[in-house]
C-alpha cells in the first residue's frame, strides 16, 4: 500500500529537468506528477524577463490547466564576460528551434578570446510552487567556468562546457546524483523539498 496522499504537478516537459526532478523528489507522502501523465499540453510562452517571472508564467498556465498543485523551474547560465548572457534566452540563444549543440557552438565562439581568468558563469534556477494560496519561490545559484572546448557526455543543454573547479569536472561529466547534489537546479529543488515536507504532512 503506498502512503501517497497528495499528488504534485512537475510543470515541465523537458525530459533531461524531469529526469533530475524525480531523481531528488522522493518524497513520502507526495506523488510527483509530471506533464507527461497529461495529453495536449500546449508549449508555453515565456515572454518574461527574469527567472522568476518566466517560473510564474510557467506554473500559473499549467496550474490553470490542471488544477492541483505545482510546480516549475526556469533556469540557465549567465555568463559574466557577455554581461550576463544567454540568461533568460539560454534556450534559444542560437535562434529558436537550435540544438543544445548550436547553443553551445555559439557560446564557444563567442568567448574564443575570452581569456582563461575571465570565463566565470553561474547557473541559475528558479522554481515557483503554485497552488489556490499562492506562489512561493526558490531559486539555486552554482558558480563555475566556460571551458574552451566540450567535455563530457552526461546530462544537458550547456553541460559539457560548464566546468565546476572545486570537482574539477563539468557538469556534463557529473553522474545525476552528483550533479544534483551541487548543480543550480538542486539547490532549489533541496529548497522546495523542505518546503512540501513541511506543508504536505
Ligand atoms: P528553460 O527550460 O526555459 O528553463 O530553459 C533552460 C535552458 O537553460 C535549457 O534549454 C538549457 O539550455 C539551459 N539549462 C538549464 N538548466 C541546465 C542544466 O542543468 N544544464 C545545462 N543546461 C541547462
Amino acid at each position: 500500500m503506498t502512503n501517497k496522499k497528495y499528488t504534485v504537478l512537475a510543470g515541465t516537459q523537458n525530459q533531461h529537468k524531469i529526469l533530475e526532478i524525480i531523481d531528488f523528489l522522493n518524497l513520502e507522502k507526495i506523488e510527483i506528477k509530471t506533464l507527461n501523465d497529461y495529453k495536449n499540453i500546449p508549449e508555453i510562452e515565456e515572454n518574461g524577463h527574469t527567472f522568476k517571472d518566466n517560473a510564474y508564467i510557467k506554473a500559473k498556465a499549467y496550474y490553470e490547466l490542471v488544477n492541483i498543485p505545482v510546480f516549475a523551474d526556469d533556469s540557465g547560465l549567465r555568463v559574466d564576460a557577455l554581461n550576463g548572457e544567454p540568461g533568460v534566452y539560454s534556450a534559444r540563444f542560437a535562434g529558436d528551434d537550435v540544438s543544445y549543440l548550436d547553443n553551445n557552438t555559439l557560446l564557444l565562439e563567442k568567448m574564443k578570446d575570452v581569456t582563461q581568468n575571465q570565463r566565470s558563469a553561474e547557473f541559475v534556477s528558479t522554481i515557483c510552487y503554485l497552488d489556490k494560496n499562492g506562489a512561493h519561490y526558490f531559486t539555486g545559484i552554482t558558480n563555475g567556468e566556460i571551458t574552451n572546448d566540450f567535455r563530457g557526455d552526461q546530462g544537458f543543454g550547456y553541460d559539457p562546457i560548464f566546468y565546476l573547479p572545486e570537482s574539477g569536472k563539468t557538469y556534463a561529466e557529473l553522474s545525476m546524483e552528483e550533479k544534483n547534489r551541487i548543480s543550480h537546479r538542486g539547490k532549489a529543488l533541496a529548497q522546495l523539498k523542505i518546503f512540501l515536507e513541511k506543508k504536505f504532512q
